[in-house]
């Protein structure tokens, strides 16, 4: 059992720090009732500690042969396991608010952060580890360089807290990579909010489309200069210029989508393994 050879194409690099581990935990202080959702257990790091504070837990393990050993692994433990995809999982299922722990599978880590933003209403908070790369990302300030269309998506619902870094020796095998846990809390309901969701999402995806291009090109399909002028935003500037609330006022004043309207991805979405 405790021979599993972690497996690349599931992003299986597995915490074995006895320090990282306490200080993740202690990060999220999991309390008895807390509805506690792992992505990912793996062997366990995290799932046995977790599950003894929160009495209880779920977890959602794509491995078959991890997630039908881990009862064994962790004898005593209540866990609630869910084999499958966490990309394809119906939280709904789960009684909210949900608290979510991961120390994420690299390879997907940007698909599962945007899954997060969609169940955002349901959330308590989430812990997540993720490449420092992504970190940094989702935790960029507008004008910076690593400010796209992850931190603007991921910022106008959470409050994003880059908590602690943690070196590629925390893992086995260990990653290529360094790693940060980021604590995401979702913001006040009294927050704005976009009209309509999908018109946000539109125009994010088309200001960073290319991020050297300026907005009067990039949003050439959705305004003309004059309008984004008229709504504050210079046509010269570049999406990474923008905060979270300009995006929301162009959203706002975003005309209908066409139907069938397919918009260019953003390749910087796009993870990498981390081994
Ligand atoms: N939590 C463990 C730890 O910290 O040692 C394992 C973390 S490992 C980086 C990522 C875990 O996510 C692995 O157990 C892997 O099998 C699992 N995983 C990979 N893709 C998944 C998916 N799409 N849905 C659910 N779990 C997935």
């Amino acid at each position: 059992m405790d021979a599993h050879r972690a497996r690349r194409r599931f992003g299986q690099n597995f915490l074995v720090d006895p320090g990282a581990i306490a200080a993740i935990v202690a990060a999220v202080d999991p309390r008895p009732g807390d509805t506690v959702v792992e992505i990912g257990p793996g062997l366990g790091a995290l799932t046995g500690p977790l599950a003894r504070a929160a009495g209880e837990l779920h977890v959602i393990e794509l491995d078959r042969d991890l997630a039908s050993t881990l009862p064994a692994r962790l004898p005593g433990a209540a866990l609630n396991i869910h084999q499958g995809d966490v990309l394809r999982f119906d939280f709904d299922r789960l009684p909210p608010p949900l608290r979510v722990v991961g120390n994420l599978p690299y390879n997907i880590s940007s698909p599962i952060l945007l899954r997060l933003v969609d169940i955002a209403d349901r959330l308590r908070d989430a812990h997540v580890m993720l490449q420092r790369e992504v970190a940094l990302r989702i935790a960029a300030d507008p004008g910076t360089g690593d400010y796209g269309r992850l931190s603007v998506v991921l910022q106008y619902r959470f409050e994003v807290e880059h908590l602690f870094d943690l070196g590629p020796h925390a893992f086995r095998p260990a990653p290529k990579v360094h790693s940060s846990v980021v604590r995401l809390q979702p913001r006040p309901a009294t927050r704005p909010r976009a009209r309509d969701e999908h018109a946000f999402s539109r125009v994010v995806q088309a200001a960073f489309s290319q991020r050297r291009k300026m907005l009067r090109n990039t949003l050439r399909g959705l305004f003309d200069e004059a309008r984004l002028a008229a709504l504050g935003v210079d046509p010269a500037a570049r999406a990474e210029t923008l905060e979270v609330s300009d995006f929301i006022r162009l959203a706002d004043a975003c005309p209908a989508a066409a139907p069938g309207e397919v918009l260019p991805e953003d390749p910087s979405i796009g993870a990498g393994p981390r081994a």
